[in-house]
């Protein structure tokens, strides 16, 4: 038996060369028909419709090839900020022509539309954003602790840094690891007050620790969760 479902989305391109209409399957791009010059394309469906178990049978492989690397953990379905105790879903709408793109709908819905087969692209794309999210919420955060606690920073930047929640140069540029979002709040505010701190004591001195003390007074048991927090990284949004 023959499902006569919906038809692939196809593209087509005309080739002088091709004598018959030639069926061509890229994983990550799709069907694509290849048909002689003047053919007339109405012709089309007809023949997919005619074809569709041998179309069927090769998305299918192709799936099985991109599935391990398309799984849960490279590309989410959503995306917990628990920092800032926000959740988004995120849905992959696959489209040919044009360029990958992240959409920001209401309800904190988003939407990667293009070729979402490829794992590389959409993983950038959320990258982007969630940098992007990081500077809208860690930074202002920032600027609100700097002024309860007097301790001033001129310059904050957000970065996606390998290792490190947060740095303070000897210039005072505060340095954020947007992957902070990902962590609970308590544990955020700790790293913006300790790295507040470093623009007074750029050391771990004694004298540093005693000023983190008097604004986080539980700052150790804090300092040791911080330490340990990189499983609350999901993998997609490492590296
Ligand atoms: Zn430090």
């Amino acid at each position: 038996m023959r499902e006569h479902g919906a038809l692939p989305p196809f593209s087509v391109r005309e080739s002088t060369r091709a004598q018959r209409v030639i069926l061509k399957i890229f994983p990550g791009k799709g069907l694509e028909v290849v048909v002689p010059a003047g053919f007339d394309r109405a012709r089309i469906p007809s023949i997919l419709h005619e074809k569709r178990e041998w179309i069927d049978s090769v998305f299918r492989k192709i799936q099985h090839r991109v599935e391990p690397r398309s799984d849960a953990s490279v590309l989410p379905r959503t995306v917990e900020l628990k920092a800032v105790n926000r959740r988004y879903s995120v849905a992959y709408t696959r489209s040919h022509g044009g360029k990958t793109e992240l959409i920001h709908l209401p309800d904190s819905r988003l939407e990667l539309v293009g070729n979402v087969t490829d794992p590389k692209t959409c993983r950038e794309l959320l990258h982007l954003w969630l940098k992007h999210q990081g500077r809208g919420q860690l930074i202002p955060w920032l600027h609100r602790l700097s002024q309860q606690t007097g301790l001033t920073c001129d310059r904050v930047q957000v970065r996606e840094q390998k290792s490190r929640w947060g740095s303070c140069s000897s210039r005072g540029t505060i340095s954020l690891n947007c992957r902070l979002l990902f962590l609970p709040p308590e544990w955020v505010r700790y790293v913006l007050i300790h790295e507040l701190c470093h623009t007074v004591h750029l050391d771990h001195s004694p004298r540093f620790w005693d000023l983190v003390a008097r604004l986080e007074p539980s700052y150790k048991a804090l300092d040791a969760d911080v330490n340990r927090a990189h499983h609350h990284v999901p993998s997609w949004a490492l590296g």
